[in-house]
């Protein structure tokens, strides 16, 4: 952990940022976009950094979509970035399952979008529930019984605005009755920006009310988990130390760059405040600040 008072970017420390990085890990909302809305100057600045030969990687904790889905949206705000460059935490789920041998021959059920479902799929795992269970419902009569799949061997849950009673019971069910079932959450964001405008109530919601029915924790795979570091580490064969976290969370985005040994910086265009940065019972510290990404951008013109 890095004890010390964050810097506020300057030339002098963003050319030696350039210098001694070679990738650079962002982080999507609030530093590429927010909502729906593209932050200004980011493509530029993406663009100065692919010149630079900068390895670029996008991790997002926001479950709801897969990698395709994420790659259309740099389409549509005008930012070429490829599948393998995206790390959404519905990939990092499907990820984790493969790394520790889940057996084929068991489901998945899924409290989640269809990110989560896609990214399951791809990896060739039978994936339940989803938007579609989002239409069912239960019926509460006193002699009725619901129902579960006995061969459910892991339930996954992030964001689901279809959340419903029934996957609750569904996903509970699996959890306390199917043996050695495990508990994955993609992310455990408070809040999220569904919109641009504003916050809505993020995946740590819906796991909250799995963790509450089943009295059991998680496996967390999206930022700041170390599986996910692990992962893009050994994919790119890259060291920590010529590495640069760029994130607009504390919680998230920086511990999950600093916890790994990699350069952090903050931007002050997503949910954290300069005062809440310097706020006395903050202990995150990043290696540095600035209020937006562009600011690389503007500092390096002649
Ligand atoms: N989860 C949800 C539902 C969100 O809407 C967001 C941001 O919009 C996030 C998580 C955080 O995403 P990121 O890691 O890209 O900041
Ligand atoms: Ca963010």
């Amino acid at each position: 952990m890095n004890s010390s008072p964050s810097q506020l970017v300057s030339l002098e420390n963003v050319k030696d940022l350039l210098d001694s990085t070679e990738a650079f890990l962002f982080d999507c909302d609030g530093v590429i976009w927010k909502g729906d809305k593209l932050i200004h100057g980011v493509p530029e600045t993406l663009q100065l950094l692919r010149s630079k030969g900068k390895k670029l990687v996008f991790v997002t904790n926001n479950s709801t979509k897969s990698r395709k889905q994420y790659a259309n949206k740099f389409l549509s705000l005008g930012i070429s970035v490829t599948e393998d460059e995206i790390f959404s935490s519905s990939f990092a789920a499907a990820m984790y399952l493969q790394l520790i041998n889940f057996p084929q021959h068991k489901k998945v059920y899924v409290i989640g979008e269809q990110g989560i479902l896609e990214e399951l799929q791809l990896a060739g795992f039978t994936a339940l529930g989803g938007p579609e269970d989002g239409k069912k419902t239960v019926q509460l009569k006193s002699n009725c019984l619901f129902e579960h799949d006995k061969s459910v061997g892991a339930v996954v849950v992030g964001l689901d605005q279809y959340i419903n009673y029934y996957k609750l019971q569904y996903g509970t069910l699996c959890i306390r009755e199917n043996p050695g079932c495990l508990f994955i959450a993609t992310n455990r964001d408070a809040v999220g920006h569904m919109t641009d405008l504003q916050e809505w109530p993020g995946a740590g919601c819906m796991v909250a009310a799995i963790c509450g029915t089943t009295q059991k924790e998680p496996t967390v795979v999206g930022k700041p988990s170390t599986f996910l570091m692990d992962f893009l580490l050994k994919k790119f064969d890259m060291s920590c130390s010529k590495m640069c976290m760029v994130g607009d969370r504390l919680d998230t985005d920086i511990l999950f760059g600093q916890n790994a040994g990699c350069r952090t910086l903050l931007v002050l265009s997503g949910v954290t405040t300069l005062s809440a940065l310097q706020d006395s019972s903050n202990k995150t510290h990043p290696d540095y600040y600035t209020s937006k990404l562009s600011d690389i951008f503007e500092l390096m013109q002649p």
